[in-house]
C-alpha cells in the first residue's frame, strides 16, 4: 500500500531532499523542537527535527562510526568520554563498544528525542541505555560543561543540531572554552560541521572560534547519503599535536585491542587514516583558523 504522502526538508529554501512516508510514527512540538519520526520506504525509520532529517535507520551508521571510532582510536587511550546531544543513543553505543572507555556520559537536551528514539528507533542505540559504564543525562550541554570538572575527560563527541535554535550555545566561544578546560592534556573534541558545499560558514566560523583554544584544529569528511550536498565535515580540534597523521597499521591495531575490528560498516583503518585528506573546496574554509 503506498500512501501519497511527502516528506520534505526544510533546510535549505530553494533545495532538498524529500521522503515517501509509509507510516508516520510520531510528531510533536517538544519544549525545545518540532519532532517527527516516521517510516519511510526509502531509509526504514528516519527522525526529522525542525524540518531537518537527523537520521535513518539505513545510513546511521556512516555518521556515527566516523563520529565515534576516529576520536576514541586517535586518541589511543580514551577512558573518560563526554557526548553531548546524540539523543538517539548511536553514538552512545559505538563508545562503548571500545572495551577501554570506563564511563560515558551523554547529555541531551530535549528528553522526548530520547524517548521517541527508544520507542520507534531501538535498534540504532540496542541495549546502550542499560550499559552500567554509560550514564545519560537530560540537560543542556553549555551547562554541563561550565559544570565540569578540568581535565575531566579524554575525549567530547558533540553530535549536535546545526547552530541554529537549542543546538547554536554548542558553536560559541563558551562551550570551547569550557571543552577545552575540562579535556585532559593530551584530549580532543569533534563536532559536526555540516555539509560545506552548502554550508561552508559553519565549517569556517567554528573553525576560527575551535582555534582560539586549541592547538591543533582541522577536519575530516564522511559520506552521508541524507547529510545531502556531497561531503559532510567532523570538526577535529585537540590539545595535542601529531594524533591525526596516524598509518593505517597502527589504527588497525588500536582498533583489535579495543575490540571494534569487524563490527563497522563504512569505517576502517584505511577509510580513517585518509579521512583527514580534505578537497581544496573544504579545506579552504580552515584557513582562517
Ligand atoms: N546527526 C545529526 C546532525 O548532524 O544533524 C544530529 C542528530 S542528534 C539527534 C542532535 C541532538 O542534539 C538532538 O537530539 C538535539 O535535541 C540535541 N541538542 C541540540 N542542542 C543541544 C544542547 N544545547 N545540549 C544538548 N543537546 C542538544
Amino acid at each position: 500500500m503506498t500512501t501519497d504522502s511527502w516528506i520534505n526538508e526544510s533546510l535549505y529554501p530553494d533545495w532538498g531532499q524529500r521522503f515517501l512516508v509509509k507510516r508516520e510514527l510520531a510528531r510533536t512540538q517538544s519544549e525545545f523542537q518540532d519532532i517527527v519520526l516516521f517510516e519511510s520506504f526509502s531509509h526504514g525509520r528516519v527522525m526529522v527535527l525542525d524540518g531537518v532529517i537527523q537520521i535513518t535507520e539505513r545510513d546511521e551508521f556512516v555518521y556515527q562510526e566516523m563520529l565515534t571510532h576516529v576520536p576514541l582510536l586517535a586518541h589511543g587511550d580514551a577512558k573518560r568520554v563526554l557526548i553531548i546531544g546524540a539523543g538517539d543513543g548511536g553514538v552512545l553505543k559505538r563508545v562503548l563498544q571500545h572495551s577501554t572507555v570506563e564511563k560515558a556520559v551523554m547529555v541531551e537536551i530535549d528528553g522526548e528525542v530520547i524517548r521517541l528514539c527508544q520507542e520507534h528507533m531501538a535498534d540504532i542505540a540496542g541495549d546502550a541505555w542499560t550499559n552500567p559504564r554509560g550514564e545519560v543525562i537530560v540537560g543542556d550541554g553549555i551547562d554541563y560543561v561550565r559544570r565540569a570538572a578540568d581535565g575531566s575527560f579524554d575525549v567530547i563527541i558533540v553530535d549536535s543540531t546545526d547552530p541554529i535554535g537549542v543546538g547554536e550555545v554548542l558553536f560559541t566561544d563558551e562551550f570551547y572554552q569550557n571543552a577545552a578546560r575540562i579535556l585532559s592534556a593530551n584530549g580532543l573534541i569533534v563536532n559536526q560541521c555540516g555539509v560545506p558545499f552548502m554550508q561552508a560558514d559553519e565549517l569556517r566560523e567554528t573553525s576560527i572560534r575551535r582555534a582560539k583554544f586549541f592547538a591543533e584544529v582541522s577536519a575530516y569528511v564522511a559520506a552521508v547519503p541524507t547529510y545531502v550536498g556531497g561531503f559532510m565535515t567532523l570538526g577535529w580540534s585537540s590539545k595535542a599535536a601529531g594524533l591525526r597523521a596516524l598509518p593505517a597499521a597502527e589504527i588497525r591495531a588500536r582498533a583489535e585491542k579495543t575490540g571494534i575490528l569487524g563490527l563497522t560498516r563504512y569505517w576502517s583503518p584505511e577509510i580513517h587514516a585518509s579521512c583527514f585528506h580534505l578537497p581544496p573546496y573544504i579545506a579552504e574554509n580552515l584557513d582562517q583558523a
